[in-house]
């Protein structure tokens, strides 16, 4: 019996892939149905690429290789302390592009579970892995949230911690100005559209005291908005915060 419902199921199964053939969100061509996400296929998967050494032990940019004294790393050696730490999963390419596309413009909020997985596999600091127990999202404005529906660093950043086994915590930070969409604007230019956008409101300050924070967003490509976020969480009373990110733009290396 069991053999024959087997047959069946499986029947079944193959007849939906048939009707529902699942396509790749970044390449659109179909998913073979042996692998285990359906939503990219494995052929884009090996595109992505990881930043490449030398690195910042710090931020993870790029480092001149050999060097002694190593000279200050040109990314974040100007940085506050009190912000630790920087990952991303990979560097922006096509790839990379093509998922965030898909989950920010697309409507594929299901993108987000394995872009997550990919920030979850990232190497910390031991300090960040002891103590980083908080996990933020980029908040978005409220007319982008209205259009979209939902905020797509929110599910990257609720897949990275319950995959890291940290708490997200929605709401700690909130933007309170619409700032106007970054894509199109130089360094400079984002660093004053985005300063003061953000804010995190007081009833959240017991939560925030003394933590190290980890933020989370889709895209690093100045460091702007996560510069500015974690200004706002560390006035709030965070002690650390650290920043994920599934791409980042590094210009010398785009493909
Ligand atoms: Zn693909
Ligand atoms: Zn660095």
């Amino acid at each position: 019996m069991n053999v024959i419902r087997d047959l069946i199921s499986g029947a079944w199964t193959g007849a939906l892939d048939l009707v529902f053939a699942p396509i790749c969100v970044a390449c659109r061509e179909p998913v073979s149905t042996t692998e285990p996400e359906r939503i990219v296929c494995r052929v884009c998967w090996t595109r992505c690429r990881p930043l490449p050494a030398p690195r910042c032990d710090r931020c993870w940019g790029p480092v001149p290789a050999r060097e002694d004294p190593r000279p200050k790393c040109r990314t974040c050696g100007e940085w506050p302390a009190a912000v630790r730490s920087i990952r991303s999963a990979f560097v922006m390419g096509t790839e990379p592009r093509a998922l965030v596309h898909a989950l920010k413009y697309g409507g594929w909020r299901a993108a987000a579970e394995p872009m997550s997985a990919r920030m979850a596999a990232m190497t910390w600091p031991r300090d960040v892995d002891d103590e980083a127990r908080l996990v933020v999202a980029v908040p978005t404005s409220r007319s982008r949230l209205r259009e979209r529906g939902y905020n797509q660093a929110v599910l990257l950043a609720d897949g990275f911690a319950r995959r890291t086994g940290r708490a997200s915590a929605p709401g700690l930070l909130v933007r309170t100005r619409a700032s106007a969409t970054q894509t199109a604007l130089h360094p400079g230019e984002r660093k004053a559209n985005v300063a003061r956008a953000f804010t995190a409101p007081a009833a959240g300050a017991g939560e925030l005291r003394g933590e190290h924070v980890i933020l989370v967003d889709d895209v690093w490509t100045t460091g702007a908005t996560a510069l500015a976020c974690s200004q706002a969480l560390l006035e709030a009373g965070a002690r650390v915060v650290s920043v994920a990110t599934f791409a980042r733009v590094i210009p010398e290396l785009e493909r």
